[in-house]
């Protein structure tokens, strides 16, 4: 790989773990990880009240034991405009100095949920407001679900970028093609923002034709074929996944994507793998000696 693709940015996306046993194999899994040197780090926001306080304790045992950078997720689904600020305030306080500014997605059988925002253009406007964060957001190439027309989530995605975001993560995807003609068709309208492509290597096929169900990402056809092939074989469906994967990215750089966001799923394995494949630098810049996994 050249030294343009080297230069790319590269992150890693975690959920907060939710038993002792997650959080011990979460530890493990951020020192592996670390040492690839990511431009950041991200942690997933669940609206439900222990899944919320969740995404805070894990940022802050990742600031407290790793170097990373922090891109904690807020929703505006699941809190007030008081509680995003009591959030930002809490974030600022430990040097957190980015975030991931979404709508969400309630838990199912929570409806009732406070709603800080309607959209998530308007949660990006207040956190610009509140100050001291560079704003990450969500797109979609293969469009949101729940968008009326591609035009439509197109013009939603570009108030996300007009209220102040500095840069864009995709869903997954798995046609390259659709992220190309995204890309293209936002330029267009005038936005300039870095477009991070969404990596999600498949580890367990059903489980991501299940997210891809609810999110809207396309399966194409061959490798839906292959990997029901592999039903039952999830050592087959890993490697495939991989190859997959690591086809999807070097296309990606190749043709200019500015980064690359991996979906870890909290598992080092299919990213480091990718990381080798591509061939990447490592680097060994975490500090101290406590781990995540001690605590
Ligand atoms: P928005 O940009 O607000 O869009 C939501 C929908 O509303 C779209 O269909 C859009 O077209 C439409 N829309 C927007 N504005 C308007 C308007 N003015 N009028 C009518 N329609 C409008 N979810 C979580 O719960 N926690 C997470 O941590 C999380 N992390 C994510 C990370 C990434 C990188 C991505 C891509 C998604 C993540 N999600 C997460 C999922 C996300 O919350 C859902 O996809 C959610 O349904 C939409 O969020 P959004 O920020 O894209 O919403």
């Amino acid at each position: 790989m050249s030294s343009a693709v080297r230069n790319r940015r590269y992150s890693f996306e975690f959920f907060p773990p939710k038993t002792d046993a997650g959080r011990k194999r979460f530890g493990a899994t951020i020192r592996e990880l670390a040492v690839l040197g990511p431009s950041f780090v991200s942690v997933t926001f669940g609206a439900g009240g222990s899944t919320r306080e969740g995404s805070f304790q894990t940022a802050a045992e990742i600031m407290r034991t790793t170097d990373l950078a922090v891109t904690p997720h807020l929703s505006c689904i699941g809190s007030s405009p008081d509680q995003v600020k009591a959030q930002l305030d809490m974030y600022q306080t430990i040097g957190v100095q980015r975030v991931m500014a979404l709508r969400g997605d309630p838990p199912e059988n929570e409806a009732e949920l406070p709603r800080a925002f309607q959209y998530a253009n308007e949660l990006v406007e207040f956190i610009r407001g509140h100050g001291g964060f560079h704003i990450s957001v969500a797109c979609y190439p293969e469009f949101h679900p729940e968008s009326a027309s591609p035009g439509a989530d197109v013009e939603a995605f570009v108030r996300k970028a007009r209220a102040g975001a500095d840069e864009a993560i995709t869903q997954y995807f798995f046609n390259n093609e659709a992220y190309y003609r995204f890309v293209e068709w936002v330029r267009r309208l005038g936005v300039e923002i870095p477009i991070i492509a969404g990596l999600m290597p498949i580890a367990d096929y059903d489980q991501v034709l299940r997210f891809s169900g609810f999110c809207g990402a396309d399966i194409p056809a061959w490798i839906r074929k292959r990997m029901e092939a592999l039903k039952g074989d999830l050592h087959g469906q890993r490697e495939l996944g991989h190859e997959i994967a690591v086809r999807q990215a070097e296309d990606l750089l190749r043709n200019g994507a500015p980064g690359i966001h991996f979906y870890t799923l909290n598992r080092s394995e299919p990213t480091l793998r990718i990381w080798d494949a591509l061939g990447l630098p490592k680097t060994t810049d975490v500090t101290g000696e406590e781990s995540v996994a001690a605590t």
